[in-house]
């Protein structure tokens, strides 16, 4: 079987993520843990975390450090995660973020970070027209004739809008990633870890782009 790999995925929310990262994580046989999904189902199933975490993600703010941490902790420990490695879609989002990170995976750290560049005016023009599915997070455009009910190709779920997709949450969103998540590329940047990889264009190319990029590492 192909080799596993710890992998930290960087861009900006609209970049297309998402979807290259459910696709490598079925080419690298690894789990792909997006914290926001984590949020999300937390949000749905009406957990504690779900309930404080639900404004803050509608805000387009950032939820805690420590809550995050310890919720990325966890998923971290188990046996999936720990023989294979992951792929960790939305975390770290801070500086303190990624230290926690490299401190509880000093015994087995990071083979690479990519950071999927995609500008700021296209991924606001792409967030704006974002359906996801409900259920399994697959990623939709809406063309403005959509279909109603709209349900997901791959699970049959729902899709829809995003409630953080408003423009005020995604213009808030896009500004803590300049001021809070792009010191990442300076943090991992010394290290010989960090990828580039350009994120405009066909998403078979970018998958390919992505691929070589993590081969470099491994
Ligand atoms: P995402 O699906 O990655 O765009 O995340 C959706 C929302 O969840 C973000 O806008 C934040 O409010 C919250 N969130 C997800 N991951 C993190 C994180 N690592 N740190 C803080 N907040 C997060």
């Amino acid at each position: 079987m192909i080799p596993g790999v710890r992998l930290v995925m960087l861009g900006r929310q609209g970049a297309g993520k998402g979807t290259q990262c459910v696709r490598m994580s079925r080419h690298f046989v690894v789990p792909h843990i997006s914290t926001g999904d984590m949020l999300r189902a937390a949000v749905r199933e009406g957990t504690e975390l779900g309930k404080s975490a639900k404004t803050v993600i509608e805000a387009g703010s950032l939820v805690g450090d420590d809550i995050m941490v310890a919720l990325v902790d966890e998923r971290l420990r188990m046996d999936d995660a720990r023989t294979r490695g992951y792929i960790l879609d939305g975390f770290p989002r801070t500086v303190a973020q990624a230290q926690a990170h490299d401190k509880l995976a000093k015994a087995r750290p990071l083979d690479v970070v990519i950071d999927l560049v995609v500008p700021r005016e296209l991924v606001l023009e792409r967030l704006t027209s974002r359906r996801v599915c409900r259920d399994c997070g697959a990623n939709y455009t809406s063309t403005g004739i959509d279909r109603s009910p709209w349900v997901c190709d791959m699970c049959g779920g729902d899709v829809v809008q995003r409630a953080d997709d408003t423009p005020d949450a995604i213009n808030r969103r896009l500004d803590l990633y300049e001021t809070q998540t792009q010191p990442l590329i300076d943090y991992y940047g010394g290290s010989g870890r960090l990828e580039s990889v350009d994120g405009v264009g066909d998403p078979d190319v970018v998958f390919g782009r992505l691929t070589s990029a993590i081969e470099r590492h491994r």
